[in-house]
């Protein structure tokens, strides 16, 4: 029953995130901070499900020790601190949160097209430092200007409706073919595209393809006079090459929040010689805004980020549903009846070898199966099936024979 599950929340995840898995009547153990390593390896021994941020490392010794463990939530992006392949062989599902901060991503960029077109940052530099310098040469409205997003996914559209909102025209380049919102025009040639812009913004992932997506021969294609902002990844914009280009007045402006380093933690001293390398020439320049990688941190986002994996680790448990987790096959089946007597959902999570399927139809065929789905990533694969016919004792057995293939990682009943 939902009352015995143990959810082990640490590092002050979003209350968002408690209410919901109290609402579910699981038990929740809640924690500010960060646990020692021999306490976590104390406390991780028998909850069901753990909800972390960064600070918390779930390697293969930590795992190893968490007998109960099914799922895992990394209440923010990255899931670099959980050793998913381990996590994956041990049956327990991980997920994150990847896109709850795109709204907060948009409004810094339309922010910050505003800003640049203004020499907003200039001007605050300089009454913080006691010139006043009143000036509306080359200081624009953005209205009428257009707008050229790279990458129209989660952030790309969004700020798309924001910045027709203001009045702006809004054209897209992306290697899928996507819809556009409201008049937006999708470009398919990218030096079309990159001349025709006022303002240029990036919103794709770090992949290969990606690796300064913009350098020099993009700033050459570029309008007179363009602005570059790049929100996305540090490794997208080749930096040398904007520095060029700004040195020969063909970028007038340019606003970045990610960098090639970045520091680990927040404080004064933090530029080391490898953030030094990128910065320190940009800085030197006018019109540049420089963030530290803030372009998602609101305090909404964190809620949002409470709601989505808290939903995702709810519905894993209840339901079996891991459509969204990072290591592990995605899988759905909807409208379990749960009201049904003598229906129960099978979860069978196994190592993904021939043969397996059959064994497992074997044990479940003298019942009716009503629907299942199963799917692999890997060497792990799962199983779900929603069986009906099924008397109280039967589901003893049904475990027990589940149990005893040699496939299998981990097995849930539902009823
Ligand atoms: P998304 O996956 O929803 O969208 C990415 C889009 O880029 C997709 O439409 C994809 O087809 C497209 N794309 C991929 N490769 C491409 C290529 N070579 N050329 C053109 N288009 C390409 O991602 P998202 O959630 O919108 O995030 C976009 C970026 O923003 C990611 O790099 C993400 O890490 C970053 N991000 C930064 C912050 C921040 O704080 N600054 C916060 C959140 C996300």
């Amino acid at each position: 029953s939902s009352g015995d599950y143990k959810v082990l929340l640490l590092e002050n995840v979003n209350e968002t995130a408690i209410k919901i898995f109290e609402d579910q009547g699981y038990q929740v153990d809640f924690h500010k901070g960060s646990l020692a390593s021999d306490e976590l390896l104390e406390k991780i021994k028998d909850v069901h499900a753990i909800g972390i941020r960064s600070k918390t490392k779930l390697t293969a010794e930590v795992l190893k020790h968490a007998k109960n463990l099914k799922v895992i939530g990394c209440f923010c992006i990255g899931t670099n601190q959980v050793d998913l392949q381990t996590a994956a062989e041990l049956g327990i599902a991980v997920f994150n949160s990847p896109f709850s901060n795109s709204r907060s991503v948009a409004e810094l960029v339309i922010a910050e097209i505003i800003c640049l077109a203004r020499q907003v940052g200039d001007r605050s530099i300089e009454l913080h430092t006691g010139t006043w310098n009143k000036v509306s040469a080359r200081c624009w409205e953005v209205r009428g200007k257009t707008l050229g997003i790279i990458g129209y996914g989660h952030i790309g559209s969004q700020l798309s409706v924001l910045a027709e909102s203001l009045g702006m025209h809004v054209i897209y380049y992306d290697i899928l073919t996507l819809m556009a919102l409201g008049t937006a025009k999708q470009i398919q040639n990218f030096d079309e595209f990159l001349g025709m812009a006022d303002f240029l913004t990036l919103h794709v992932p770090e992949t290969p393809e990606t690796k300064n997506l913009l350098s020099a021969p993009q700033f050459a294609a570029m309008k007179d006079g363009a602005y570059v902002i790049n929100a996305s990844r540090g490794t997208v914009v080749d930096i040398p090459a904007l520095v060029q280009a700004m040195k020969v007045g063909k970028i007038a402006g340019a606003a970045i929040d990610v960098y090639p380093f970045e520091p680990k933690m927040n404080g004064p001293d933090l530029f080391t010689d490898d953030l030094n390398v990128w910065t320190s020439e940009l800085v030197s320049l006018p019109n540049v805004i420089l963030t530290p990688h803030i372009g998602g941190s609101t305090e909404e986002a964190q809620s949002a980020i409470g709601i989505e994996v808290g939903t995702a680790l709810t519905k894993y448990i209840n339901e079996g549903n891991s459509v969204g987790s990072v290591n592990f096959p995605e899988v759905s089946l909807r409208g379990m009846d749960i009201n049904q007597q003598d229906a129960v959902r099978v979860l069978y999570i196994h190592r993904n070898i021939p043969g397996v399927l059959k064994i497992v139809n074997n044990i479940l065929s003298n019942h009716n199966i009503e629907k299942q789905f199963s799917d692999s990533h890997g060497d792990i694969a799962y199983l779900i099936a929603d069986i009906s016919n099924v008397n109280f004792k039967d589901i003893q057995s049904i475990y027990d024979q589940l149990d005893a293939t040699d496939a299998r990682i981990k097995i849930r009943v539902l009823y």
